[in-house]
């Protein structure tokens, strides 16, 4: 496979104010840190970008759209497909934003991109709550959800996107967009559009 080249000004411009950590094929800790849940997916991304905070993800996508680098997003790494990893391109790693709470009052949940399931789990728990995901823990809550999501209590409370209340965005061009039905509704639909079609489906009660 060819490497790519990056132009060192730029990798130093990114760095700065980067919070997390950049990690390159030079690197020591490089093949860790490419490694996917899912080792049938090998790839060689030419960056991954582990990201603390939002402002790192923004960055990270300017820089490859800046470079015309491939993107790939890993939250849980579990994707079959190999979707959470890329060959030549920009690994945006959210292992490093999995900051999650829960509202025990409005009996609702915020999650950061990378948070696993496990974690939402035993957060809800510790309230005597529960919400509609997997069954196993290291599963990313963002990337089973953006899949439906399901499993043991499907049938009574539904899919995990089901439950889905809102989300917020990094768009293609770095822009931050708080999407739900109410606000910016049509971004939301994207995400969450299957629901009215699962309800259909399925009759399950919102
Ligand atoms: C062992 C195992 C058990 C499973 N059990 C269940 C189950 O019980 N119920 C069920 O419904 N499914 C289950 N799945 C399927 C699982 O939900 C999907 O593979 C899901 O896509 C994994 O999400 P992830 O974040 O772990 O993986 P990733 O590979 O990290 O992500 C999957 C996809 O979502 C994208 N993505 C992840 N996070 C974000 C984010 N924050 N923003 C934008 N894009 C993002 C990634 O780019 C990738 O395309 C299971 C899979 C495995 C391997």
């Amino acid at each position: 496979m060819q490497a790519v080249q990056l132009d060192v000004a730029s990798l130093n411009t990114l760095r700065d104010g980067f919070r997390g950590r950049l990690v390159l094929p030079s690197d020591e800790e490089y093949d860790r840190a490419r490694a996917v849940w899912n080792a049938i997916a090998d790839r060689h991304p030419a960056i991954v970008a582990r990201c603390a905070a939002v402002t790192d993800v923004v960055a990270a996508l300017g820089f490859a759209r800046e470079h015309g680098l491939p993107i790939a997003v890993r939250g849980g790494g579990h994707s079959v497909a190999g979707f959470s990893t890329c060959d030549a391109g920009m690994l945006i790693d959210l292992s490093g934003m999995r900051r999650l709470r829960v509202d025990p009052k409005a009996r609702t949940a915020w999650v950061e991109g990378g948070a696993l399931l496990e974690q939402l789990d035993q957060a809800a728990q510790a309230f005597g709550l529960a919400c509609p995901v997997g069954v196993i823990g290291h599963t990313g809550v963002a990337g089973l959800t953006l899949g439906g999501g399901m499993a043991r209590m499907q049938r009574m409370h539904g899919f995990t996107i089901e439950n889905l209340i809102s989300i917020d965005v990094v768009t293609a061009n770095g822009e931050q967009v708080h999407a739900s039905d109410d606000e910016h509704p049509d971004l939301f639909w994207g995400p969450s559009g299957c629901r009215g079609e699962l309800r259909n489906r399925h009759g399950v009660r919102l």
